[in-house]
């Protein structure tokens, strides 16, 4: 084994300990939790390791770093999440290789979205980013629908072709109420996801929670956790 190889094998025990331990915590199955590894910032070899060590979900937030990553990546079994804020202008390539798109947050997206799956005869699962920090109509600072924009988003993706409505995201905001509040920011979201539920139930998935915060994001009952610098390192760039 390599030096590499010895020390993402390590991260990823620590991380799969702490999500079992919060899971215990929480009396949640462990299977009831998806890890999914930020790739960003981090080389093709390196997904290719963590694909070795049994990982199948990474992570990636800019198209210009993702697309080379994942076509040098396309040999192996691994589902490709985009977690970044996504411009029109990107979306093609990222339906390219995208078998989720977590951030989606506002209805030209949706749009554009829906146009490149069908053109590409892909089915792209879909997550509304919620941006718990969001002003009555306006965006998150990083992204996001408000609370109150969800229901006829939701509707939005769940009605075009091509797109398949998984469910929630969200980011713990920084500032606002939600500030170092992190677990009840993440049970809003869940009160958020299980509104969703009545009208789209097969929409189950809730992505919440990062290296700093992934325990209260599985007590909240999030089914999916993103976790870069816990297994990869500190990230040599701002990404
Ligand atoms: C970078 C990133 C993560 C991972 O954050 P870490 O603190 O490195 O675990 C999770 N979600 C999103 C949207 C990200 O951009």
């Amino acid at each position: 084994m390599t030096d590499r190889k010895h020390e993402l094998a390590a991260n990823l025990a620590k991380v799969e300990q702490r999500i079992t331990d919060a899971c215990a915590a929480a009396g949640r199955p462990r299977q009831d939790v998806t890890l999914i590894v930020v790739t960003k910032t981090y080389p093709a070899d390196d997904v290719r390791i963590l694909s070795e060590l049994g990982v199948r979900h990474v992570a990636e937030n800019r198209d210009q770093d993702a697309a080379p990553k994942a076509a040098a990546c396309s040999d192996l079994p691994l589902s490709w999440h985009f977690v970044g804020q996504l411009q029109t202008n990107k979306v093609r390539s990222v339906v390219g290789y995208a078998d989720v798109v977590q951030s989606v947050d506002r209805a030209r997206l949706v749009t554009a979205l829906s146009k490149e799956a069908v053109r590409a005869g892909r089915e792209v699962g879909c997550l509304l980013q919620v941006a718990l920090d969001a002003e009555e109509g306006g965006r998150g600072e990083r992204g996001g629908v408000p609370p109150a924009g969800i229901e006829e988003l939701a509707d939005l993706v769940a009605g075009s072709e091509g797109l398949r409505l998984d469910g929630l995201m969200t980011v713990a905001p920084l500032s606002g109420e939600y500030a170092g509040r992190q677990q009840a920011a993440f049970e809003h979201l869940m009160d958020l996801s299980t509104r969703v539920r009545r009208t789209h139930p097969a929409a189950n998935m809730v992505s919440a929670g990062m290296s700093a915060d992934l325990e209260q994001a599985v007590a909240a009952g999030a089914t999916h956790v993103r976790v870069g610098t816990a297994v990869l390192g500190v990230r040599p760039r701002l990404g």
